[in-house]
């Protein structure tokens, strides 16, 4: 086992994050900076040192019905509801300018409260998490119905105009996890302000910090008081109460399956509408006439971006037997070189995982690989030192019935199995209870497209993988959830539909 201290955490932070931390302990409700009702609060922590980064107020149930009720006045005041599309498009577009003047300080917030490399806060999760903003504040003033061809057969005599709106569906719950803070609470918050919904949105409880600040500066923009209320706490209580609340139209989930199903069942009370993003267990095929040396490097970073801490990855690796040896072994070389260590120093190639609890998680598939006779070619266990790191790890002699092939273990842990027939991959990779993503590697056009028919994934990258744009639709088949967010489909999700009919 190497030492996860070879690369050092920095001392050194940005004086606004340092300030940030110091206030980071209320939370928002109706424009106001409270304390939790019950007066608890709970730690945050680095996880790449294990060490207390703040202290965040702790909301519960009273606390959700608080920020609920404040959601609610915000719908129904006119200053929101009556807003002119161009004045609420602009005033998106000023609590985006703002995100960006502080993006250096949001980067550092995600890397520090996350752990993942401050390169990829800064270069990738705030920029898509600005770019999905951007998207959506234009749909503020494209909201557009329908006038309709109507002619109603039981009245000939009669003439009717007919049309459709769509309104804001109202208020939404957003349920986010911890891998993705600001880029989750994006995809969600960004429809939900351009059609005038409001918003009360529990962080993961082990990633309040960015979600916070960006409050801070919705504030500042000038949303009206309410429009955005955060409730920091845990999932069984502040987060249950957002999916139980009679009150709540509509709740936006990122998160596990397990969890998502229970906010299916909590949501029946009031039929609220669900959107629902979960797990994942991705295959990546790569074929026999694949460019080697991308694939080698694609299904590296298909597996350790974001320390596989990732819905969507590609931890099920299928090589075609000819080229089997030479695949496993490009990989390999890449996961020992990969340099793991604290985020914030850019030397970092791979963080620390999220909490001790992962941490176990991780190993306990790992052990229980090996134990059923997978064989470990690189990795396979905990850094020593401080945090929550993993080594990067490869398991060969995988059957398809192993746990670590057939569950979500989101960590870095990479099963690569041989295959001998296109038919037979796609039944195995297709061999499993979700569908949210899925990777082919070919330089034959035409069976990267038969292949992709055949996946029942939501999205399929061919020679290439993670490649992600707001305009692309992003959400799984079976249990991988319901309906997809980015994309201008996902304003649906966001809308009623109302059809008015006048007699002439
Ligand atoms: P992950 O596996 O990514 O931690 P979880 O599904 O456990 O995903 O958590 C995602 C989000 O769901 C977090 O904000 C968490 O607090 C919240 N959560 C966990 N349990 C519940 C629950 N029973 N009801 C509502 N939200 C929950």
């Amino acid at each position: 086992m190497s030492d996860a201290t070879e690369i050092n955490e920095p001392t050194e932070r940005l004086e606004a994050t340092q300030s940030f931390l110091q206030r980071a302990g209320k939370m928002l409700i109706g424009g106001q900076w409270v304390d939790s009702a019950s007066g608890k609060k709970f730690k945050t922590i680095n996880p790449a040192t294990g060490d207390q980064l703040a202290e965040v107020a702790e909301g519960d149930k009273e606390d959700v019905n608080r920020a609920v009720a404040a959601a609610r006045g915000a719908f129904e005041n006119p200053a929101w509801r009556n807003m002119m599309p161009t004045d609420r498009e602009r005033l998106i577009r000023r609590f985006i300018a703002l995100i960006e003047d502080n993006i250096d300080e949001l980067s550092e917030l995600e890397t520090l409260d996350c752990g993942k490399p401050i390169g990829a806060s800064r270069y990738v999760d705030l920029p898509l998490t600005i770019d999905t903003l951007y998207y959506y504040a234009g749909f503020s003033t494209k909201l557009e119905g329908d006038v309709l061809p109507h002619g109603c057969s039981y009245t000939p005599e009669d003439r009717y105009f007919a049309y459709t709106q769509r309104e804001p569906v109202g208020v939404v719950g957003m349920i986010i996890p911890w891998n993705f803070p600001l880029l989750l609470l994006s995809m969600k918050l960004g429809p939900a302000l351009a059609t005038g919904c409001t918003c009360v949105i529990k962080p993961a409880e082990d990633t309040p910090l960015s979600t916070l600040r960006l409050a801070e500066l919705a504030q500042e923009a000038g949303l009206p008081d309410g429009v955005i209320n955060v409730v920091p706490g845990y999932g069984e209580t502040a987060g249950a109460a957002i999916a139980n609340h009679p009150d709540v139209d509509k709740c936006a989930f990122t998160g596990s399956t397990e969890v998502g199903k229970s906010i299916v069942n909590a949501a029946s009370g009031n039929l609220k509408r669900l959107s629902l993003e979960l797990g994942g267990k991705a295959p990546n095929l790569v074929l026999e006439d694949a460019d080697i040396e991308a694939a080698i490097a694609g299904a590296t970073m298909a597996i350790y971006t974001n320390q596989g801490e990732i819905c969507c990855a590609g931890s099920r690796l299928y090589v075609h037997r000819s080229i089997f040896d030479q695949v496993i072994e490009g990989i390999v070389d890449n996961a020992s070189k990969t340099k793991v260590g604290p985020g914030l120093n850019p030397a970092s190639e791979m963080g620390p995982l999220i909490n001790q609890a992962q941490l176990d998680r991780v190993c306990n598939y790992v052990d229980g690989g090996r134990s059923e006779g997978a064989e470990i070619l690189v990795g396979g266990g905990q850094k020593s030192g401080k945090g929550f790191f993993y080594e990067p790890t490869v398991m060969v002699n995988t059957k398809p019935d192993m746990r670590v092939v057939k569950e979500e273990i989101f960590g870095p842990v990479l099963t690569a199995m041989p295959f001998d027939s296109l038919d037979d991959v796609i039944k195995d990779a297709n061999d499993t209870i979700y569908g949210l993503s899925a990777g082919i590697w070919t330089r034959d056009v035409s069976k990267a497209h038969q292949v992709a028919a055949q996946l029942n994934a939501g999205t399929v990258w061919v020679n290439c993988f993670h490649i992600f744009d707001v305009t692309q639709p992003f959400g799984g088949y079976k249990q991988s959830g319901w309906g997809r967010e980015w994309g201008r489909s996902a304003v649906e999700h966001y809308t009623e539909v109302k059809s008015v009919c006048i007699k002439m």
